[in-house]
């Protein structure tokens, strides 16, 4: 079974995180399970970015998809914004050396505190209804500061081939394309500073063409949405929604062609909107194939003829590694002996946590060099969406520690 696509080198019999082998990670990090994120490999993402994207483009990191501190200090220097979805997350972007003035907070459901706290910060407000508007409005005037809001538009349009819609249709997200330009007209009529929009459609999208076409029919709503609005627009966010290579077969997305189809869509969106600056954010690409997940075996055991390697890491850790964050089909995550990586001589293994659920289970029927117990296991494409995407809680289990090389 060949894997997907990976970043990482490889020397002799060690997998290499940023010229560091995962062996002697795992004795720097004292031990147990951890996740290593290579940030050379963070940084070529953004130059591969720079040069296919047209050259105005701006690009935010959705510091979700791991909010590691480090990590967002890494790529916050070298992009043009932060978008955070939470009050703590805000705290980590500002720590982080992210100016206030480029760091977006989205999500629906924010408190009263919530947008308090973000007015007070001085970041902009991505709204999601009505009522936050009025929220920013009453927090701007109890603390004498101007709030700075955009609009995030649910659009009529779905991403088409996104591993995870988040518009088209009836969404909590954002407010509805059809109610934007009543609410449009309340922003207007306040004192509030008008950023612009923000439309998200999806995530983890492999096809080109369909995220060409939802980039194309954002910018044309934006233009509508402008027209109706009688607004100085700053910032379009368009979204992000670049997927990453999982599944032996999937490939890497060529960027080529999305770049080109945004240069030809950014030529007509100028000529309608020439002060608008047009961005994008990204989470998962940035930093998913930049990660790794290690764990150890504790137990080699046989049950009717297979065998488990039983590790002290797994869904606990990693909880979509196991098929479990919201995958439909539970496929492999890409697993291997990060330190037998030249062993050519494999045996078919099941990898599997110790927690008594048989969901804990990172590599079905997966290919690997004969391991025993003290042997590492590393899951790779696990930068994001990894630690603070799993129920460290469960079972109290120690949790992993994070390592950024
Ligand atoms: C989660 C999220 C992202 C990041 O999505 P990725 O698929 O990780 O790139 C971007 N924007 C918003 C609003 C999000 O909620």
């Amino acid at each position: 079974m060949t894997h997907a696509p990976h970043l990482f080198a490889v020397e002799g019999d060690d997998l290499l995180i940023n010229g560091v082998p995962v062996r002697v990670l795992a004795e720097r990090v004292g031990g147990g399970a951890f996740y290593a994120y290579d940030s050379a490999a963070m940084s070529q993402r953004v130059a591969d970015l720079r040069a296919a994207m047209p050259g105005d483009l701006k690009l935010h990191y959705a510091m979700k998809a791991n909010p590691m501190p480090a990590v967002v200090r890494h790529l916050a220097a070298q992009l043009d914004g932060v978008d955070v979805a939470s009050p703590l997350e805000m705290r980590v972007a500002i720590e982080a050396g992210a100016s206030p003035a480029h760091i977006s907070f989205a999500g629906p459901g924010k408190s009263d505190a919530d947008v308090r706290e973000a007015v007070a910060a001085g970041i902009t407000l991505h709204l999601e209804s009505p009522r936050e508007f009025r929220a920013a409005l009453a927090a701007g005037e109890a603390l004498g500061r101007t709030p700075r809001v955009a609009l995030r538009v649910n659009p009529a349009f779905e991403l088409k081939a996104a591993g995870m819609k988040m518009g088209g249709s009836a969404k909590q997200f954002g407010v509805d394309e059809e109610k934007a330009p009543a609410l449009l007209r309340e922003i207007a009529a306040s004192g509030a500073r008008f950023e612009g929009f923000h439309i998200f459609s999806g995530s983890q999208n492999l096809r080109a063409d369909s995220i060409i076409e939802a980039q194309a029919k954002t910018l044309d709503l934006v233009v509508a949405l402008a027209e109706a609005a009688n607004l100085p627009v700053r910032l379009a966010n368009i979204g992000g929604g670049l997927g990453i290579p999982y599944a032996p077969g999937e490939q890497r997305l060529d960027l080529a062609p999305i770049g080109e189809a945004l240069e030809l869509a950014l030529t007509r969106f100028r000529a309608r909107m020439p002060d608008t600056s047009v961005a994008m954010e990204l989470g998962r690409y940035l930093v998913g194939e930049a990660g790794v997940y290690v764990c150890e075996v504790i137990d080699r055991k046989e049950s009717r003829g297979e065998i488990f390697l039983v590790t002290n890491g797994g869904l606990h850790h990693h909880l979509a590694a196991t098929g479990n964050f919201g995958q439909v089909l539970r496929r492999n995550y890409p697993v291997v002996a990060p330190a037998r990586m030249g062993v050519r001589e494999t045996e078919k293994v099941h990898v599997v946590g110790p927690l008594c659920t048989p969901l804990d289970l990172l590599g079905h029927g997966v290919d690997l060099p004969r391991l025993q117990p003290g042997d590492l296991v590393a899951v790779l494409q696990s930068g994001a969406y990894g630690l603070t995407a799993s129920p460290t809680a469960f079972l109290s289990h120690p949790a992993p520690s994070e390592v950024l090389v």
